[in-house]
């Protein structure tokens, strides 16, 4: 994704990931196992990395800072013995990044050992915190994920009946959260369906991943996705399924972002065919925003499928205009606008034979802030292109995300408060065309089981209070300490 100015996986800049989760039941070579689904998971976050397992007796853990390879290399499986796990990718949208805020996190409650694989954001976090820490509970971390850690030991909840689906029924905004005791996995998702979150058969045991991707990764077999609101418990009697929370009175909101940009193009998320869907979305566009040129290139990897419906529906041949380096870093060490600027010119390649005396139609799946994308166009003129449209398979983007996603704040988004006359002189391409927002959730019969806030503003859950600041947990370092 092309997103401007926000680095992703992908070597280009994009609204930034959050986080993936994947856990098995039942299997052998638990640690290998969930190296290859977190492996596959990796474009949903490179800031750090954790497995957790459970024998039956204990839970053993291994986190670190960095890429799944990195923080397991050697492959030393001896550490995470046994038959159930669950890990965890991690990109900060809660917390900054430090080893304490990797996942799962693994907390001793009276009654043993829990981990917790977190991924999504939790709007009310910051008053549950709040409210156990004027009682006295101290926090390990600065992540929104470990206020579940709390009400879970709360003898509130720890003392009756459906502990976990009481516990999960407190909190509000986006989560699938994996758990997991010495013996015991379980996989949840919120009533909003915000994020998706997949079961699996993996010979006699089962697995569960953000993304199907993983689940074929480990060898495992499709069984369905975890419902809004379900609580999902593996253990040696099976798979038992119940319910924490009713659907919302508005239904389902699922995030129509996973569709646009997160998710990889093999994967299926809430039902259909990641590339498939994009595929539609770049036929769509050329529908609602026909153009007479030479050649259609993409801005690889996300922009692939779109560009390719783009190319099918108007006839216009398919080109190689950018080549992606892959091998340039996780450029989010990168935050001063000089940096995220010269990194587009590192990312990406241009291909002048392609593009030389060609009216160009170059296709996106986003903007956010407008610098990367006037990069590119001006780039695409150096190497001799005649023409830049620039068409983005989804509609402006307005407003910031709550539940998971790293948009900046409004006044940053170049669509927050400029109409796209103007954002296409900003970018200085010769036409700028959004898909519309009947065409986005046109492969989905309608906008109706969808989120879609971060383009019309209208947020699922109340949001009064949150401050969208991903270390809005933080302690204070002004606080005055009464000693
Ligand atoms: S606001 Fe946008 S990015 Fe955030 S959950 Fe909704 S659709 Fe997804």
């Amino acid at each position: 994704m092309n997103s401007d100015n926000l680095p992703d996986t992908t070597g280009h800049d994009a609204p930034k990931e959050f986080c993936g989760v994947c856990g098995v039941y039942g299997v052998e070579n638990v640690g290998a196992t969930l190296y290859q689904g977190l492996f596959a998971l990796q474009h949903r976050g490179q800031e750090g990395a954790g497995i957790a397992t459970g024998d039956g007796r204990s839970v053993h853990s291994v986190r670190g800072l960095g890429l799944v390879s990195e923080v397991f290399q050697g492959n030393d499986w001896s550490r995470l013995p046994g038959h159930l796990g669950i890990g965890h990718v991690r990109y900060s949208t809660t917390g900054s990044s430090r080893i304490q805020n990797v996942q799962p996190l693994v907390v001793e409650c009276v009654d043993g050992l829990w981990a917790v694989a977190h991924n999504g954001n939790l709007v009310n976090a910051g008053r549950l915190r709040k409210m156990y820490q004027e009682a006295g509970a101290i926090f390990q971390t600065s992540t929104d994920s470990e206020v579940l850690v709390h009400l879970l030991a709360d003898p509130m909840y720890r003392m009756r009946p459906r502990r976990v689906c009481r516990a999960l029924a407190e909190l509000d905004g986006s989560f699938c959260f994996l758990l997991m005791t010495r013996n015991c996995m379980m996989a949840a998702r919120d009533r909003y369906g915000f994020r998706p979150l997949s079961i699996g058969r993996l010979g006699n045991g089962y697995a569960v991943a953000s993304e199907t991707c993983a689940l074929e990764q480990i060898g495992a077999t499709f069984v369905r996705d975890v419902e809004p609101g379900e609580l999902v418990v593996f253990d040696e009697t099976g798979m038992h399924s119940s319910f924490f929370a009713e659907p919302p009175a508005r239904g389902a909101a699922s995030c129509i972002f996973e569709m646009i940009y997160f998710a990889r193009p093999d994967s299926c998320v809430f039902g259909q065919n990641v590339h498939g869907v994009r595929v539609q979305y770049g036929r769509q566009l050329a529908q609602e925003h026909p153009i007479e040129a030479d050649v259609v290139v993409a801005v690889p990897d996300s922009g692939n499928s779109a560009a390719l419906g783009y190319s099918l529906e108007s006839g216009i041949p398919l080109e190689f205009g950018f080549i992606r380096n892959h091998y340039v870093g996780r450029t989010f060490i990168m935050p001063q606008q000089k940096d995220r600027v010269s990194s587009v010119d590192l990312k990406l390649a241009v291909l002048p034979v392609s593009l030389r005396g060609k009216r160009v139609v170059v296709v996106d799946d986003s903007i956010v802030r407008g610098n990367t994308a006037r990069r590119r166009v001006q780039r695409l003129r150096e190497a001799g292109a005649k023409e830049v449209h620039v068409r983005i398979s989804c509609p402006p983007i307005k407003h910031p995300c709550f539940y998971g996603i790293d948009f900046p704040t409004s006044s940053e988004l170049i669509a927050g408060d400029m109409n796209v006359a103007e954002v296409c002189r900003f970018i200085e391409a010769d036409s700028l065309g959004y898909l519309s927002l009947e065409g986005l959730f046109l492969p989905f019969g309608g906008a109706g089981r969808f989120c879609c806030a971060c383009f019309n503003g209208d947020y699922p859950t109340d949001i009064s209070g949150v401050t969208g600041s991903k270390v809005a947990l933080e302690t204070n370092p002004e606080l005055k300490l009464d000693l």
